[in-house]
């Protein structure tokens, strides 16, 4: 049975836990050099092949020697110097010290570099004050990482800071999952590309830029259909398209109950719907569900609930799909500075903006209103302001539950 005919709505963790599911990662991988592999996800773990530090070296420019030759302040003589990249052939001589300078490798036999500041030179050799603990001052072989040890596990996300880690174990490529294809589009009689003339009644089609954009960031291989008209034979066609060639396609509006919503209509004739219903604010209409060989997910039209449930809804899909962990956004706790409009019913996912007040975290609302035609509460926002579903409205002083923005909407 279609859940499209069920009563009610369903909490937004419970279409999470039927969506995901559901869902499993495209098959198919690739091999990449490392560094045209960032925002890729990761096919299977790495493991480094090397222990990092590869060598016993020194962390400082300064004298290496044996702790025990100095314990009794006489000055050692300079038996030799190493650089980094050079190795010293020679082990250090008894009551000797060398001139050691940072990432050189230890020579056998110091255990302990002292760095040049707390070094002095004297006609006899080098004394040191203080002398530091032993051992200090060395990077030992092996202390970051270890031959055999998962530096990576599969389903990572590669971020420019992993192309770093890779390559100090030596690793040139890396195999990820191949790139997902999503196919994005807006229905809409009344909606135009920015950077034309608006008839009376018409608007501008913010969704699909900002829903392209947002696939972009993810990585994502983006099918832009562009613009459907609100007309059932084009919306089956645009979904036919995506169906064909993508894994996952995207619409924006015409899920809702108007006369001119055919969304829904046209996604129950082509596919299965899961769920089309949901207990949040903004975002009550949002369809999810499968056609013959991609999935979907019906956004609203509202510019905010598109882009809240795109984050709360398409994210976490899109992510399952990369082949990526359930990654719930982070939550804290925080006062509210504001009342907050609020009726049981529905989980509000407001927008608000959070900063620590003499050492507490706070929280005040975004925007001119937090209607859902109201983009200015989303782009000046840094969190969700999550209110469960049965409270009520809630007043200045009260503590709530924060949901922080990741690097999707940062
Ligand atoms: P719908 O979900 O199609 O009923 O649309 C709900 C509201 O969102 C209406 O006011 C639409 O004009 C508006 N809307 C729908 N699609 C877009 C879009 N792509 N860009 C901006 N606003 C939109
Ligand atoms: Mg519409």
């Amino acid at each position: 049975m279609s859940c499209y005919d069920l009563p009610g709505l369903l909490p937004l963790d419970q279409a999470l836990t039927r969506m995901l599911s559901q869902l499993t990662p495209v098959e198919g991988e690739e091999t990449l050099a490392i560094t045209r592999a960032v925002g890729r996800v990761t096919a299977q773990a790495v493991c480094a092949q090397v222990n990092l530090p590869v060598f016993d070296n020194s962390a400082m420019d300064g004298y290496g020697l044996r702790h025990q030759d100095a314990v009794n302040g006489k000055p050692l003589p300079v038996q030799g110097r190493v650089l980094a990249g050079e190795t010293l052939d020679e082990a250090l001589k008894p009551g000797h010290c060398v001139r050691i300078m940072t990432g050189a490798p230890m020579p056998e036999g110091c255990d302990t570099v002292v760095m040049q500041e707390n070094a002095r030179v004297t006609d006899q050799g080098i004394t040191f004050d203080p002398l530091p603990e032993p051992g200090a001052n060395v990077r030992l072989h092996g202390t970051d990482l270890k031959a055999g040890d998962v530096v990576l596990p599969a389903g990572h996300r590669l971020r420019p800071i992993d192309v770093a880690l890779l390559t100090s174990i030596g690793l040139a490529d890396v195999t990820v999952r191949r790139r997902l294809k999503v196919s994005v589009f807006a229905s809409g009689d009344e909606l135009q590309s920015a950077g034309t003339t608006l008839a009376p009644g018409q608007i501008y089609d913010s969704n699909r830029p900002g829903l392209h954009a947002l696939l972009d960031k993810l990585g994502v291989e983006v099918l832009d259909l562009g613009v459907i008209p609100d007309n059932p034979d084009a919306l089956r066609q645009a979904f036919r398209t995506a169906n064909e060639s993508c894994d996952l396609v995207i619409s924006s509006g015409g899920v809702s109950v108007g006369e001119a919503d055919f969304t829904r209509d046209i996604l129950d004739e082509e596919g299965d719907i899961e769920f089309w219903k949901l207990a949040i604010k903004p975002g009550k209409p949002l369809a999810f569900g499968r056609l013959s060989q991609a999935w979907f997910v019906g956004l609203p039209g509202n510019p905010v609930s598109s882009l809240v449930t795109f984050h709360l809804i398409a994210v976490p899909a899109l992510r399952c799909l990369m082949g990526m962990p359930h990654q719930p956004l982070a939550q804290l706790n925080a006062i509210t500075r504001e009342p907050l409009h609020k009726t049981p019913g529905r989980m509000d996912f407001q927008r608000g903006y959070w900063d620590l007040q003499d050492g507490t975290v706070q929280v005040r609302c975004t925007g001119s209103g937090q209607g859902s035609h109201q983009l200015s509460s989303l782009t000046e926002a840094n969190c969700y302001i999550a209110l469960e579903q049965d409270r009520g409205p809630v007043t200045p002083g009260e503590t709530v539950t924060l949901w922080l923005f990741d690097d999707v909407m940062a």
